[in-house]
């Protein structure tokens, strides 16, 4: 740290994201990411006229990408906001929604950056506990008086509400915004999406970086009524409108055009899933219902660190976080049915010395 940081960011704990190792090939389950590359349709869009044409801004108003995602959830393009991942639009929310002693509210385990942003900005943010079984329980999430965050399926349980439970909570809370990070929806929870025209405290994100394989273009979206959307064009329009790049926006409009293919790799994924999730149950771990691409286990009398690390010698990354209520859980990737192979063979490794 420099003499010169604002002393507001002095004790700032950035964001840690998952390992990218450079150092020796791993059977990468660490962040998430779909093993499938992404459709042939963006490989095709992403030609060296286009590359060549980098020279150029991209359109800052994205108007193309807007309505080919605004077409998929039957709205209107001025309902959806575009950024440089869904962490963008997060962040532009919780800039707009946040401040001025309206506050925050996520569960207390949830995705990392939440909390993140809420030091970035100072603000005055309440946990909701999780209850025993994991669970985020709606009635907790009523009437709060802060913008709330929840992210459906959760991160890292995998756990999901259904829509009707998440209605609930904007239904008690029409005074404020609700945020629904939908990172994972699609492979197996329920979308908010269809209640956006039914609420103008309803904000629905998501990415392109899990079911649509682009972790690495970095789009994702925002889909919320036209006045929200606004703001968060506002947040967009006064940081960095140029935030999507013109092969992202090529990459994503391709992507949610391409219907068949998105079908045909979740699932696969969730086919993948559910066979970890016997596999694991078979060797003695306790898994988490998952609705995402990855599941979230625990073995009995293996502590979750010792776990993390055996899987890592053997060549397998996975995540494990030190916080005590879910320090002997790891978060598992779904990869290809090789990778999940690999995991399985590793871990029956592990526990014939065990
Ligand atoms: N929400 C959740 C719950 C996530 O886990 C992630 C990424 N890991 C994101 C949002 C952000 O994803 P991206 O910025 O790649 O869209």
């Amino acid at each position: 740290m420099s003499r010169f940081l604002d002393g507001r960011f002095s004790h700032l704990e950035a964001y840690a994201p998952g390992e990218q190792p450079r150092d020796k090939k791993y059977v990468k389950l660490n962040t998430n990411e779909s093993p499938y590359p992404p459709s042939p349709k963006v490989i095709a869009a992403i030609n060296s006229a286009e590359v060549a044409d980098l020279r150029l801004y991209p359109d800052p108003t994205a108007v193309s990408l807007r309505t080919a995602i605004a077409g998929r959830y039957g709205l209107t393009p001025e309902q959806v906001s575009v950024g440089s991942g869904s962490d963008d639009l997060l962040n532009f929310c919780f800039m707009a929604f946040c401040g001025s002693g309206t506050g925050a509210a996520f569960p207390d385990i949830s995705y990392g950056f939440y909390k993140v942003y809420g030091e970035l900005y100072g603000l005055d943010c309440r946990e909701i506990p999780l209850r025993e079984d994991f669970t985020v329980a709606p009635e907790d999430c009523y009437g709060l008086g802060r913008t709330i965050f929840i992210a459906n399926p959760n991160a890292p349980t995998g756990l999901a509400l259904t829509r009707e439970q998440l209605r609930g909570v904007i239904e008690h809370n029409r005074g404020s915004v609700v945020v629904v990070d939908e990172a994972y929806v699609d492979f197996g929870a329920e979308s908010c999406a269809p209640l956006v025209d039914e609420y103008d405290n309803l904000i629905v994100t998501q990415t392109f970086s899990k079911s649509r394989s682009l972790a690495g273009a970095r789009v994702g979206f925002a889909l919320g009524s036209k006045e929200l959307i606004a703001d968060l064009e506002l947040m967009k329009f006064s940081t960095n409108p140029y935030s999507v790049n013109r092969l992202s926006l090529l990459a994503g409009e391709a992507a949610m055009r391409d219907g068949g293919y998105f079908e045909k790799c979740r699932a696969a994924v969730i086919a993948e899933r559910e066979r970890t999730r016997s596999e694991l149950l078979a060797r003695g771990f306790e898994v988490l219902p998952s609705s995402a691409n990855f599941v979230f286990a625990r073995r009995d009398g293996t502590p979750g660190r010792e776990l993390f690390l055996a899987l890592r010698e053997r060549g397998v990354l996975v995540r494990r976080w030190d916080s005590p209520r879910i320090a002997d859980w790891l978060r598992i990737t779904i990869g290809s049915p090789e990778d999940m192979d690999a995991l399985i063979a590793a871990l029956d490794d592990i526990l014939k010395g065990a």
